[in-house]
């Protein structure tokens, strides 16, 4: 993916709620089992909610306990982009949009088959968008 969208930290500040720009641009984490996508198994796309970049499908997401909404791969690889992230004293790999860089989450290496992945995703970072009637 090419088009990438770059903001000021001033506009993203405006264009997101407070919990949203803490998470997405700070790297903040929210509290487990208070975000809104949790349990949803709602029939859709998940997309960034900093530039509605399409990051997850509902088919690859699953129930892990771990109270974030949980997907064992991305839509494509090149929706979203690693790095490690060596903050809080622990090794992990952060998950970040691949078009806007924002801080969606963490990938771990518990996940299900097929993939073995556990993408942990902040239910802040995302815009669920249901399947309409096609
Ligand atoms: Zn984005």
């Amino acid at each position: 993916m090419s088009d990438r969208m770059e903001k000021t930290e001033q506009q993203w500040r405006e264009q997101l709620t407070d919990e949203q720009y803490r998470v997405t641009r700070m790297k903040g984490t929210e509290p487990p089992f208070t975000g809104e996508y949790v349990d949803c198994k709602d029939d859709g796309i998940y997309r960034c909610v900093c530039c509605g970049n399409e990051l997850f499908d509902s088919g690859t997401k699953y129930d892990s306990g771990s109270g974030w909404p949980s997907f064992f791969e991305a839509l494509d690889d090149d929706r979203v982009r690693t790095e490690v992230d060596l903050s809080h004293g622990m090794r992990r790999v952060e998950v970040l949009c691949g078009k806007c860089d924002a801080h969606l989450g963490h990938v771990f290496d518990d996940g299900p088959h097929p993939t073995g992945k556990r993408f942990c995703i902040n239910s802040c970072a995302l815009n669920f968008d249901e399947r309409g009637d096609e």
